[in-house]
């Protein structure tokens, strides 16, 4: 295991003011957080994040990178928390290492699932640090490099998820040979028989061409050196996944492979990398169309080189690179040696801006960084392929986006403030329309909840649920949106069609007839409607008159009707139909008897409430409650509004006989609904006369809705009051009630 004084040593080679106190304060910590635990190897877990480190070094990345690889895994693993590490290492350190906590959530989600692509805009989404991202991709290598020592199973996850996300993001972010290294070991995991066929053949071959190689050096070396240049000429192992992909892409076997044998030849300065060109094509012939030169014009991620193929000494192509030391560096280790050295960031010579506690250098540091990914990401795209340029110009929106999972881990890609609600809908339409609960990330947490990058939502579903109109507001996706105002116009639809149906078969009953939806398809033309179901929810909405389709099935009706239903002269302003008309007719006892008479005759709807199954309002200015007697008035496009037979406001319809539906209550005791009515109150117009009342009313269980007081006269307070009631019974208990009290001088129901 490396020791604590060599990792300051390989911190300090390239970071002038090297806080030791720091180094060592992290390294002690670690290794006593882990203390307890092993590797799969039987290593101490400790020289997983040693190592870790150690990678970053090599990386050249700042100290709080190297701190914050020591502690990747001490909140995840051990009872180390953000807290504790804010206190001793400061919050930029604390920050980075809750990034590399939280971005264990997607090793966790990948276990399900296979979505590198999604996986990696989450990875980025998450990361609020590029940082986060490079002590990430070294944590990964370092597991990537001892993954033999991990159960077959979890090997293969592992290796694929390398495949799928690590190593392109490694690529994307410049790292050719952190990515080629992560790609050559998942590959080894994933496919160990190519592997170690394609490793053989290459082994072979290097030895086969070896005499080759060594001449190829030797000329190129000592030809440069004549002209007084230095030249490091190095032969190039093609790596078995590179060969692999492109026996794969071209369909062709390893002897068909051309440009097996590689070099590099490396230089002081760009000029003599022209020097060297000349150098090889003079010594063999080149292969048309297989020159680049990168110098002159880069690739779009600065990458430089001067590509060539010749025929060789034994007449097998040898591809070259010719470039220099910088344009190595960067082609190799892309962002950490470009952008970071470069920009002088993270330069070793001003290395203060990273250590200061300084808020305002953090800040600045932190906004850089964003910037300098941006950029990154911006000059990614080589424009070799369309796809990227989309995929890149998409990642500068990810701060706009919430990137969430199903339980069985699909990733759900939502704008930023989305909530469950926008969550299930984007599921499924279903899913939406059936959410009445959710669990994220297995707690109980209201629908409106704003969903956080990773979260883990669970819906709870009820199939007979409809989502409340007031979600529309709540939601923020438009899918959602549509969904809510459809299921609420598709419910009311329903229920209207419910209504409908009970109205008809009522009245088709009370005219001796039986109603069959069958009938009603031959008379849609004459009712003017495109289905039997959207007729019947048409009477239900009181958009048609269930004497129209009664008329319209039994046209002889029409004349039975003129006999019974006649409006009785002289018998006052209600024209009512069926029994309720009757009803009323009949004074006082024997109006009852004959209502009791009757019961088991009358074809009456029953009514449940107002916030029940059916599209039922009560009449707003007198109320109606359990035990009055009730008449329905058809509104169009409204349904059915409820009046108790007594109310003066009916007198409005007396005209439209056909639009009165009998009605009956039928409240089940357990029904938790109250129901509306309206007292008139004169009372002395006192101190504290209002408040009795109020009190009196509460004591009774009720409950004021509403109120109105007219101006005070000759000492007297008249007042209207809405109060919501259980029933009749109750309502006659609060009446009582409040004309007991002496500050009241009268007390009635409004009708
Ligand atoms: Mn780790």
């Amino acid at each position: 295991m490396m020791r604590q004084n060599e990792l300051v040593e390989r911190v300090a080679a390239y970071t002038a003011d090297v806080d030791e106190m720091l180094l060592n304060r992290a390294y002690v910590y670690a290794m006593h957080k882990h203390r307890h635990q092993v590797r799969a190897s039987g290593d101490p877990y400790f020289s997983h994040p040693l190592e870790v480190a150690a990678i970053v070094t090599d990386l050249k990345l700042d100290q709080d990178s190297v701190v914050a690889a020591l502690l990747h895994d001490t909140i995840e693993d051990t009872d180390a928390t953000r807290k504790e590490i804010d206190a001793m290492f400061g919050d930029n350190i604390g920050r980075l290492v809750d990034g590399l906590t939280k971005l264990k959530r997607i090793d966790l989600v990948s276990k399900k699932t296979r979505q590198g692509e999604n996986l990696r805009r989450l990875l980025l989404a998450i990361a609020d640090d590029v940082r986060v991202l490079l002590v990430k991709l070294a944590d990964r290598l370092h597991n990537m490099r001892t993954l033999h020592f991990v159960p077959e199973e979890k090997r293969q996850r592992i290796a694929q998820e390398t495949m799928d996300i690590y190593a392109p993001l490694a690529g994307r972010m410049g790292m050719q040979s952190l990515r080629e290294e992560l790609e050559e070991l998942a590959f080894q995991a994933l496919y160990p028989q190519g592997y170690s066929l394609i490793h053989e053949k290459l082994a072979d071959l290097r030895k086969d061409s070896g005499d080759v190689i060594v001449e190829i050096e030797k000329t190129v070396v000592t030809s440069l050196a004549d002209q007084n240049i230095e030249a490091q000429v190095i032969s190039r192992n093609k790596r078995p996944y590179s060969i692999f992909r492109k026996m794969e892409r071209n369909s062709i076997s390893f002897e068909q492979l051309s440009d097996l044998i590689g070099f590099r030849v490396i230089v002081d300065e760009p000029e003599d990398c022209y020097t060297a060109l000349g150098v090889v094509h003079r010594q063999w012939p080149a292969v048309p169309g297989r020159f680049k030169d990168y110098i002159s014009t880069p690739k779009q991620n600065d990458y430089r080189s001067i590509h060539t193929t010749v025929v060789g000494p034994s007449y097998q192509r040898v591809e070259m690179q010719i470039r220099t030391h910088h344009m190595h560096q960067i082609a190799e280790h892309g962002i950490a040696a470009h952008a970071l050295y470069k920009d002088g960031i993270f330069s070793p010579s001003d290395p203060g801006a990273m250590h200061s506690a300084d808020s305002a250098t953090n800040i600045d540091t932190e906004s850089r960084s964003y910037s300098w990914l941006k950029r990154t990401v911006e000059t990614l795209s080589d424009g070799e392929h369309p796809d990227d340029l989309i995929e890149h110009t998409r990642l500068e929106l990810f701060h706009d986006q919430v990137f969430c999972f199903t339980p069985k881990g699909r990733l759900i890609a939502l704008p930023q403030g989305a909530t469950v609600i926008d969550f299930a809908y984007a599921v499924h339409t279903n899913v939406g329309n059936s959410c009445v609960g959710s669990r994220v990330n297995g707690r109980a947490v209201p629908v409106v909840t704003k969903l956080k990058n990773g979260d883990e939502v669970f819906v709870i579903r009820s199939e007979n649920h409809v989502p409340p109109p007031a979600w529309e507001n709540v939601a923020v996706t438009g899918k959602a949106r549509a969904g809510i105002r459809r299921a609420a116009r598709e419910a009311r639809t329903q229920q209207f069609f419910d209504l409908g149906e009970k109205i008809l078969v009522s009245t088709f009953q009370r005219a001796g007839h039986k109603f069959l939806h069958s009938q009603m398809e031959n008379v849609l033309p004459k009712l003017a409607r495109a289905s039997v179901s959207d007729a019947i929810a048409a009477v239900g909405s009181g958009e048609l008159l269930p004497e129209h389709v009664l008329t319209a099935v039994h046209p002889d009706y029409q004349k039975e009707r003129s006999e019974t239903n006649k409006p009785a002269s002289g018998e006052g302003w209600f024209n009512l139909s069926g029994v309720a008309n009757i009803m009323f007719r009949l004074p006082g006892r024997r109006r009852d008897k004959y209502a009791e008479a009757t019961k088991k005759l009358t074809q009456a709807i029953p009514i449940r409430g107002a916030g029940g199954d059916t599209p039922v309002k009560i009449d707003p200015e007198f109320g109606a409650v359990p035990g009055d007697r009730i008449v329905g008035i058809l509104k169009p496009g409204e349904g059915v509004t409820v009046y108790p037979i007594h109310a003066e406001a009916l007198q409005q319809f007396e005209d439209d006989a056909d639009n009165w539906i009998d009605l009956r209550w039928d409240i089940d005791t357990e029904n938790p609904e109250r129901f509306p009515a309206k007292l008139e109150i004169t009372a002395i117009n006192a101190p504290g006369t209002l408040a009795e009342i109020a009190d009196i009313i509460g004591r009774a269980n009720s409950n004021i809705a509403n109120m109105f007081l007219s101006s005070p006269d000759s000492g007297l307070t008249k007042m209207e009051l809405g109060i919501d009631v259980w029933d009749a019974k109750h309502l006659n208990r609060v009446i009582r009630d409040i004309r007991s009290l002496s500050v009241v001088t009268h007390v009635q129901r409004k009708t």
